[in-house]
């Protein structure tokens, strides 16, 4: 199969962005410097409330981590959106929520602080829909391992500059991004400074029968 690419823009730091994708769309997300964290969802286009269920993912691969082997299944437990090219260091975190409002106030931030739920809720506003929660999210790039007495490792951002990944819609959907604005913990990277990512989208050309 081959593709034409459609579209490309900036996912500034610390902001986020949605679009409608058809079965079959590509979208390739670029991390220039390797350290910047990206919080996915996917939603069915049909269906909001059909999205991306990071418990139903963990349950029906048995695994914690997004790789190109497993296909992210919604609440439904159908496959919504699959990477299919990964060159990062390729273990996709499902098990951190997405940084919100509580979160920034409890680690000291004063007055409003960008987050990740807030990303995904304009992101969605943008395409005139109204969510009243906020799903967990594919955290992308983001290294989080499981020790061995079941307590949490957030490690370093271990991609290198430039990887990507690639998405393929497995149906028609909403995609949602945020590139992930903490700069208080060093889960962007030692330096904790939210830095922009690349987007570009592909739809594959069919041939005339
Ligand atoms: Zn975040």
């Amino acid at each position: 199969m081959d593709y034409r690419l459609d579209d490309s823009l900036v996912l500034p730091a610390g902001r986020g962005w949605a679009v409608k994708m058809k079965a079959g769309q590509r979208l390739k997300l670029t991390n220039p410097h390797g350290t910047q964290a990206v919080d996915f969802w996917a939603f069915a286009e049909r269906d909001i409330y059909e999205f991306t269920s990071m418990d139903h993912f963990r349950s029906f691969h048995s695994t914690i981590h997004v790789t190109k082997d497993t296909p992210v299944v919604s609440t439904k437990r159908r496959p919504l959106a699959s990477i299919v090219e990964d060159t990062s260091s390729g273990k996709h975190d499902t098990l951190l929520c997405p940084c919100n409002a509580a979160l920034y106030r409890q680690l000291g931030a004063e007055g409003h602080h960008r987050s990740c739920a807030d990303n995904l809720h304009e992101g969605l506003a943008e395409l005139g829909i109204n969510l009243p929660f906020t799903p967990a999210s594919v955290n992308l790039f983001m290294c989080v391992a499981v020790r061995a007495d079941g307590s949490l490792d957030r490690l370093l951002p271990a991609s290198a500059p430039g990887s990507y990944v690639v998405i393929e819609a497995e149906d028609n959907i909403v995609m949602a991004f945020s590139c992930c604005p903490q700069d208080i913990t060093p889960i962007n990277g030692e330096d904790r400074t939210p830095r922009d990512c690349l987007i570009d989208i592909y739809s594959p050309i069919r041939e005339a029968a």
